[in-house]
């Protein structure tokens, strides 16, 4: 049921005055937060695979795996490590300011709004959400009205667990959003499509709100031709298998040497038949698509490639199945590079020279990741200094969002910010610069003080002067 819209304003206010009342302050406070977070995610993880289920067709083993247990495992880790991301930090400064105490405090940003979408709604409303508590900041969760069971299901169950003070979920859809981003806000935090992003940005811009944007595109994957095809062919299958290819880091289309594209595509094949000997239409292991639309928009892409077709997956609209497809010899103005294709369907574009492959990429707006299997280190150097991505990885494909030592983001069209524990965190902190200057520093201060002596004017200009050391180029 969506939120009413009347209340929207009042639910801002209320937070806001929460936040000022110094409530989310102490440490302890926050950490107790993320605790009952993880506690939620556990207690309740059978409605939440059930809601998921419900809504996307999602296996319950995936919603464990990529959804709650991430949740539960980053809330408390986050928890931990609060008390050391939360320590003020005091610069190593030049000597004479010392006696300043120099201070760099962590300062909640304040009231934040979280919008997430559809295709992982648990982990992508909850991961931004750690990060707002560790920092001490109030927040209203937006989830996507693409998965309504959920959805109601947060907003019953979000309130059992952290204070409704504090942390608030506002269901709805363009309506209520839009009063949302009517209202200021310190901080906002989107995971979703470029196009709405710019709906947020301009938005955003209206209050100088500070913004996250966590977008998607077209995240490319370069073989090289000395690798082992098998085995790239395994890692990049099980990357778009994943939650049926709708997820923002999946490999949406490959590069490879031209010769080496049968062989590849025989891998697929190969791989496929062992992921789902009985195929994936029925499998339970393998996810439906997120809505009737996002079906036809994937079926319709299909139908109007000039690549071959090479691994036809079956498609049941009634039940938004779709199994995986390999189309190969994809070229430049196909319908399935004109967008991210955020489903199981996987162009394979055959090239000449890496060159080729780099330039392809580089024709295109930034990937939120780009994908390269190689031994080669030369090759793999190349490609980094060529090459601009939000993230880059070698060998594997989505494996490196299970490291939450690593920030999450993109560049470009893929967004900005950055997320995953300590970097969450950071996202929804300001670092509050501070000095102290003591009393007996006024000696030392009297220079500044106007009118200046010759004297003192050489001495508080003397950085002009600055010695430029010679560049070795
Ligand atoms: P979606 O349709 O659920 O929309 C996301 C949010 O935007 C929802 O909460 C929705 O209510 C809101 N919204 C929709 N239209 C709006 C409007 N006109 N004004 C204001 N708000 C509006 O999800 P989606 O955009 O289809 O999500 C899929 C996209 O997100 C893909 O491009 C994917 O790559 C990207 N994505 C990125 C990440 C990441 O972390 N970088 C993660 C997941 C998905």
């Amino acid at each position: 049921m969506a939120t009413p819209i009347s209340t929207i304003p009042k639910i801002r206010d209320a937070l806001r005055a929460t936040f000022r009342s110094g409530l989310t302050r102490p440490i302890a406070w926050r950490q107790h937060q993320l605790y009952q977070l993880a506690r939620m995610a556990q207690n309740e993880r059978e409605l939440i695979c059930d809601a998921l289920k419900k809504d996307l067709g999602k296996p319950k083993t995936e919603v464990l795996m990529a959804e709650v247990g991430c949740v539960i495992e980053r809330a408390v880790k986050s928890a931990e490590q609060l008390p050391v991301w939360a320590k003020a930090e005091y610069p190593e400064v030049a000597d004479w300011q010392k006696p300043w105490k120099p201070t760099l405090y962590k300062a909640p940003r304040g009231t934040a709004l979280i919008i997430s979408p559809w295709n992982y709604p648990m982990i992508l409303t909850f991961q931004p959400l750690i990060g707002a508590i560790a920092a001490g900041c109030t927040a209203v969760l937006k989830p996507s009205e693409l998965v309504p069971t959920f959805s109601q299901l947060l907003d019953e169950i979000v309130p059992k667990y952290l204070d409704p003070n504090v942390y608030r979920v506002v269901n709805g859809a363009v309506p209520e959003t839009s009063k949302l981003l009517e209202l200021q806000w310190d901080h906002i935090f989107y995971t979703g499509n470029g196009r709405v992003a710019r709906i947020i940005a301009s938005a955003a811009a209206k209050h100088l709100t500070p913004l996250t944007l966590e977008l998607g595109g077209k995240s490319p994957v370069i073989i090289d031709s000395a690798y082992d095809i098998d085995l790239a062919a395994k890692r990049i299958l099980w990357g778009k298998c994943n939650n049926a290819g709708q997820i923002c880091v999946a490999p949406d289309y490959v590069l490879v040497q031209r010769d080496k594209q049968d062989e590849l595509i025989k891998a697929f094949q190969k791989h496929y038949d062992s992921f789902f000997p009985n195929g994936a239409l029925d499998s339970p292991l393998f996810g439906s698509i997120g809505s009737d639309l996002h079906h036809k928009r994937i079926t319709s892409l299909l139908s109007r490639t000039k690549g071959e077709v090479v691994l036809k997956g079956r498609s049941d609209a009634a039940r938004r199945r779709l199994e995986p497809t390999i189309v190969k010899n994809v070229s430049e103005g196909d319908s399935l590079l004109e967008e991210e294709i955020f489903g199981p369907v996987l162009p394979i574009v055959p090239v000449d020279s890496l060159k080729q492959a780099v330039d392809f990429v580089n024709a295109r707006s930034h990937p939120l990741v780009l994908y390269v299997f190689s031994d080669n280190e030369n090759v793999k150097q190349q490609v980094v200094s060529e090459t601009q991505s939000g993230g880059i990885v070698f060998n594997d494909t989505f494996q490196q969002v299970a490291v939450h030592e690593l920030p999450f983001a993109g560049v470009g069209e893929s967004g900005y910010g950055y997320q995953v524990m300590k970097h969450t965190y950071d996202t929804f902190t300001q670092l509050r610069s501070s000095i102290d200057m003591p009393r007996e520093a006024e000696p030392y201060l009297a220079i500044r003080y106007p009118p200046h002596s010759e004297e003192a004017v050489q001495a508080l200009t003397a950085a002009v002067h600055t010695p430029i050391p010679s560049s070795r180029l």
